[in-house]
């Protein structure tokens, strides 16, 4: 086919068609919805095979820089436990359970009415990370919330990519500044998970520009963006964290976003290295469902150490890769169960990522139920019924 005929075809219908090359029609990037014409398996997942553990949720939400202890919830409980039992869905993990007060007002809200479907981890206080007394603050911060029933800690890529020395001016704080120290290891007296979101797509190290493979989603949000400026390389928030889960052995890590989705072979040479670390899949199948051959392999040799999680917000709609919902679940139950081919990552109707579609893994069943479950209730120290 030439260029002549090959633009004939895709623009047949929606303008005159060109009948040379250089009066050809332009359709802008944004206004492109290709529909697939493969005619493959489309497998409808209902339910979950096993109950699932989602890992990684926001159904409270604070401001973790602005030392005010407020949280919110985008929706009430009722709300989530129907999508729940609709979906398999045994328990949500709510990692941004906020801090002192707030944090008791999010257990009070989820966990302590219905224990058995909420569990909530705590925050560190980003805000007085400045202050000369912090170490053994937020040592005892972590007691005081395990005290109320916090079940582990969140660590946002604050650390690392936001915080500074004045919390929001001056040098970046180092993801293993021995400030932090106590904190971890108080993580580890008390047997509560670190959930650790560290650095982000590579693509948001790069200049948005044509050649950037996220090109329309770093557009549409440009404060995602760390390409300049004096942003520390992805490479170097990973090793820092690698410095930390090695000095912190006795801590359980759980790398969220599958710690380097984008480089699998990095992240097994971690989990090698590292037996205090797992990984946990949320917002990344687009990742993972885009090299289906390298990560059924690595499901195959990590499969003890994977945890599922869907980063979930609820009316997260600006971000349509982790709205919670029905459809939501029922994409990433496809994804691990099925070997369909080439479908959506995301509920969109673009690929809010990047322009690409995934692969199911079908994952055998052993590995389906130490996913969906039986990974995140070992280190959660539960035992479901
Ligand atoms: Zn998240």
């Amino acid at each position: 086919m030439n260029r002549r005929t090959l633009f004939h075809g895709i623009f047949a219908g929606l303008a005159p068609a060109p009948l040379f090359a250089d009066t050809k029609a332009t359709l802008p990037l944004t206004e492109f919805e290709p529909k697939s014409m493969l005619h493959v398996q489309e497998t409808q997942v209902e339910r979950a095979k096993y109950p699932v553990i989602d890992f990684h949720t926001h159904i409270s939400w604070g401001d973790n820089m602005a030392g005010k202890e407020a949280v919110r919830f985008p929706a009430p409980a009722s709300e989530l436990l129907a999508v729940m039992d609709r979906r398999n869905l045994r328990m949500l993990v709510d990692l941004t359970g906020g801090y002192g007060k707030g944090l008791e007002k999010t257990i009070a809200t989820l966990q302590k009415p219905h224990p058995d479907r909420f569990i909530v981890f705590t925050e560190p206080w980003w805000s007085k990370a400045p202050e000369p007394g912090y170490p053994q603050f937020q040592a005892d911060q972590i007691a005081r919330a395990h005290q109320a029933g916090a079940r582990g800690i969140k660590v946002l890529k604050t650390l690392g990519l936001y915080l500074r020395e004045n919390v929001r001016s001056g040098k970046l704080i180092k993801i293993d500044d021995p400030r932090f120290d106590p904190m971890w290891e108080a993580a580890a007296a008390y047997k509560m998970p670190v959930a650790i979101h560290t650095s982000d797509p590579e693509a948001f190290f790069l200049p948005i520009d044509r050649f950037n493979e996220r090109y329309e989603e770093l557009n549409a949000h440009q404060d995602w963006s760390f390409h300049g400026k004096d942003f520390p390389s992805n490479r170097e928030l990973q090793e820092a964290r690698r410095r930390v889960m090695k000095r912190h052995a006795r801590t359980q890590f759980v790398c969220l976003h599958v710690a380097d989705s984008e480089d699998l072979a990095y992240t097994s040479e971690l989990l090698d290295s590292l037996p205090n670390m797992s990984v946990e899949i949320g917002a990344r199948i687009g990742e993972l469902g885009r090299q289906p051959r390298t990560a059924r392999k690595f499901f195959d040799k990590y499969q003890d150490r994977i945890l599922f999680g869907t980063d979930a917000v609820p009316h997260g709609e600006e971000f349509p890769q982790q709205v919670f919902g029905d459809k939501l679940y029922q994409i990433y139950y496809r994804f691990l169960e099925t070997e369909d081919e080439y479908f959506d990552y995301a509920p969109s109707r673009i690929p809010p990522q990047g322009r690409w579609r995934i692969y199911g893994l079908g994952l055998p069943d052993p590995i389906l139920r130490k996913v969906y479950n039986a990974n995140a209730a070992r280190l959660l120290g539960l035992t479901l019924s």
